[in-house]
């Protein structure tokens, strides 16, 4: 039987529609949640995730602001940018847009970023406030990762849980959160021996590598759930024949746009996996309504015995 399709559309909706419920109580409280967003320098692909991310606070009614420093900026001039955003109190939110300039010294200006404001979750607080179980902001991709699971009650106590992929914003992160979860949490990485047979012992494997269609039968035990957080392009005639023989939809717009995005998992593996989400369509939508729920989140956390509703979200 083939997969159940996990719709991360459907569940950022969700997400969405609940958070712009909590902002309005917010803000008729006078407490409308504020996200800062910094995008140094041209970089067409931040040009639109940033544009995504501004998009999505005014249709939730989050206050937002763009701070757009030139290529030129220095590491100085953003931590003085940082600082000002860091006492603002209607800010409660500020994310910096990787990559910044090649020049400017990246990890001191997160470094620099209030871990209350840290809506990302990267500052070191905020990873250890996750690895202790205290209440923090959690890197949104990961986050989404698990609000998946959660909302299409898919157990997580007890179940075997793979995570091929060990980075600092999504594999690590993702293993914490399902080992927080009562998951029995295996992380994997280039080095790990016999890949397919470890990921086969998974009940929940999430692919978070960077390599298109890695993921294939065998790595998956039957009726598995599988979270492929991967994005990649696929531009060589060969690899999408790899990818997607036969798949009329994909044939049509990979011709007309010389490119398509894929997972790091294998469309095949729709055919023995239990509940499956897709790429695009899947973890991607989640990304932008958990930065949207952390927003209000860091505003409750730091403002919470100010406002009249708190819900301890
Ligand atoms: P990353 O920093 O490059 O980390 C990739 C991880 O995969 C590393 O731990 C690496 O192992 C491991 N890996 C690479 N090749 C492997 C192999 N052949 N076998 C086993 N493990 C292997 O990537 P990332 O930032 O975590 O992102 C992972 C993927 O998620 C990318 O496709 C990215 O575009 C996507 N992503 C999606 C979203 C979203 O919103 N959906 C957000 C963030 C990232 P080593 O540590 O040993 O090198």
């Amino acid at each position: 039987m083939a997969a159940i399709i996990l719709d991360g559309v459907k569940i950022a909706s969700e997400i969405r529609a609940e958070v712009a419920g909590e902002v309005k109580i917010m803000t008729a409280a006078g407490l409308r949640p504020g996200l800062a967003v910094v995008l140094a320098g041209h970089n067409p692909a931040s040009e639109i995730y940033v544009r995504g991310k501004v998009k999505s606070c005014d249709e939730l009614g989050i206050y937002s602001e763009k701070h757009t420093p030139p290529d030129t900026v220095t590491t100085d001039e953003l931590l003085e940018l940082v600082n000002d955003l860091n006492r603002r109190d209607e800010i409660d939110g500020i994310l910096v847009q990787l990559p910044l300039p090649a020049h400017v010294d990246t990890k001191k200006v997160l470094m620099a970023v209030d871990p209350a404001k840290d809506v990302d979750g990267f500052h070191p607080v905020n990873v250890g406030f996750l690895s202790t179980q205290r209440p923090g902001l959690v890197p949104c991709t990961p986050a989404g990762v698990v609000e998946i699971l959660k909302r299409r009650n898919i157990p997580i106590a007890g179940q075997e849980a793979v995570v091929v992929g060990r980075s600092d914003i999504v594999g690590k992160p993702v293993a914490m959160l399902l080992l927080n979860g009562n998951a029995t949490v295996t992380v994997c990485h280039s080095k790990t021996r016999d890949l397919p047979a470890v990921c086969r012992r998974a009940d929940i494997l999430v692919a978070a590598i960077g390599r298109a269609g890695m993921i294939t039968l065998d790595y998956i035990k039957l009726d598995a759930t599988v979270i492929d957080v991967g994005m990649n392009q696929v531009t060589e005639r060969a690899e999408f024949e790899r990818l997607f023989a036969g798949n009329a939809k994909r044939e049509e717009s990979f011709r007309r746009k010389g490119s398509t995005l894929v997972g790091d998992v294998h469309p095949e593996v729709a055919q023995v996996a239990g509940a499956l989400t897709p790429v695009p369509g899947g973890v991607g939508p989640l990304t932008i309504a958990m930065l949207m729920s952390n927003t209000v989140k860091a505003a409750k956390l730091r403002r919470g015995s100010r406002m009249v509703e708190f819900s301890g979200r």
